[in-house]
């Protein structure tokens, strides 16, 4: 997809601070971390929405979160994560590239959910 920032990434078009590859999905650094080792993982193949995407990648994609939540969590030493998708502009997606956000959270941080540390 032109134009697709996460697709320049996947494609290596563009450098990304990548932390986990598989046949179908990539996990790197997001640009503008909401806590310390914020990551997203994407789908490789440009997908708008989370229903787009088709199942066996879903899958993959799901998987690599699965594995990837306590990995980020060991390597910040946090206590918990947020993970979730902003599905569509109105759910505040900026990026249309199905993207799911792990996002790292600690104990003394306030607890608040992250709608409200993304404000
Ligand atoms: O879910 P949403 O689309 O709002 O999130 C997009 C995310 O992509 C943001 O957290 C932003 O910091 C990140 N981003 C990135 N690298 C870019 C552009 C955006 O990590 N080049």
């Amino acid at each position: 997809m032109p134009d697709c920032i996460f697709c320049a990434i996947a494609g290596g078009d563009i450098p990304g601070r990548i932390v986990h590859e598989t046949e179908h999905s990539l996990a790197f650094l997001d640009v503008n971390p909401l806590a310390p080792g914020h990551t997203l993982v994407v789908p490789k193949d440009h997908y708008a929405r989370l229903d787009d995407v088709p199942d066996e990648i879903t899958a993959d994609l799901f998987r690599t979160v699965d594995e990837l939540v306590p990995r980020v969590e060991e390597a910040v030493d946090a206590d918990a994560t947020n993970v979730g998708i902003n599905n569509g502009p109105a759910a505040g997606q900026e990026v249309e590239h199905v993207h799911v956000h792990i996002v790292p959270r600690f104990d003394d941080d306030g607890g608040n959910p992250i709608h409200a540390v993304a404000g």
